[in-house]
């Protein structure tokens, strides 16, 4: 990579209220088409990073995009401190992964699938709480931010399935998803976010569940606002990126910090990164090429040129 390529342009941090922001004017951006992307990449191993704009054609919507509806995230004070909200927000969920237990993999998801099996891709990082890299085949997953299948209680620190609590709250909520939203057959209309929240608005009566075995406060296996990342999980996720020849960011703007900082991390070890994302990202000034397209369509054409004879 030239020198002038590595501009240190000073970003200053946007909080996660923020939702758009504008690159320095002596950021470098090199923008580039999918060809550009596959000439970076051809004979390298690379790790992918992702997020929410890969899970959108699958109809998890990504309330980070430029034209997603304004949305304050629910942070780890709100959901320990408050029980109405608690409450508020579990009748919310309850409706939410009626969605997202539904949602599929698309073609985004299985190109990189297709990669790793191929030996192209070393592993996948993902923002994403969806697990749907797993359900397309990808083997090698960090689901860096939790995962929306499990939940756990915050006092005995014992995991139980989200698909098992979905069964305990029906039985004590047994007529609100009828009520609230018109029944299961029209949840999809649910505006429904990624951590299958969706907005509702009749939730005073809603009878949460307690943990079975303490009676402790259940919370989904989901890093929030105020939370960090496991240290761990952070480790295997640096390893992750060493382990591989270059970096590929697909769908996310990296506005928060735990993903950003593996974008960082290549670019200091010299590996090139390409950026699939439709809009700016914060990374967009480490890039070697910024492709600003669809991340579906881009993944899937930049795996038929890297796997082609
Ligand atoms: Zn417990």
């Amino acid at each position: 990579m030239p020198a002038d390529a590595r501009p240190s342009p000073i970003l200053k941090a946007p909080t996660y209220q923020q939702r758009t922001w504008t690159l320095p004017d002596d950021a470098v951006v090199r923008r580039g088409t999918v060809d550009d992307a596959a000439r970076v990449l051809r004979g390298l191993t690379f790790t992918a990073l992702t997020g929410a704009g890969v899970s959108t054609d699958s109809g998890i919507p990504d309330y980070r995009s430029p034209d997603a509806p304004p949305r304050n995230p629910m942070t780890y004070q709100q959901f320990v401190g408050d029980e109405a909200f608690r409450r508020h927000y579990w009748a919310r969920n309850h409706v939410g992964w009626q969605h997202v237990r539904r949602t599929r993999p698309n073609g985004g998801h299985r190109a990189l699938a297709a990669l790793e099996d191929r030996g192209l891709v070393r592993g996948v990082i993902t923002q994403n709480v969806d697990l749907l890299h797993e359900e397309a085949g990808s083997r090698k997953v960090i689901d860096l931010h939790g995962r929306s299948d499990r939940v756990v209680c915050l006092q005995c620190g014992r995991v139980i399935s989200r698909a098992h609590l979905a069964d305990r709250l029906t039985a004590l909520n047994p007529h609100f998803l009828d009520e609230v939203v018109g029944g299961v057959r029209s949840v999809t209309d649910v505006e429904v976010a990624p951590d299958a929240d969706a907005v509702i608005e009749q939730t005073a009566h809603f009878r949460p569940a307690p943990c079975e075995f303490c009676g402790g406060v259940l919370k989904p296996e989901i890093v929030y606002f105020g939370e960090s990342v496991p240290r761990e999980r952070v480790a295997r996720a640096y390893a992750m990126v060493d382990d591989a020849g270059a970096l590929l960011v697909a769908g996310t703007s990296l506005t928060v910090m735990s993903g950003l900082r593996f974008v960082r991390h290549a670019a200091k070890a010299g590996k090139p990164v390409v950026i699939v994302n439709r809009g700016e990202t914060r990374g967009d000034p480490l890039a070697t090429v910024k492709v600003d397209a669809g991340v579906t369509e881009t993944l899937t054409a930049l795996t038929a040129l890297l796997t082609a004879r």
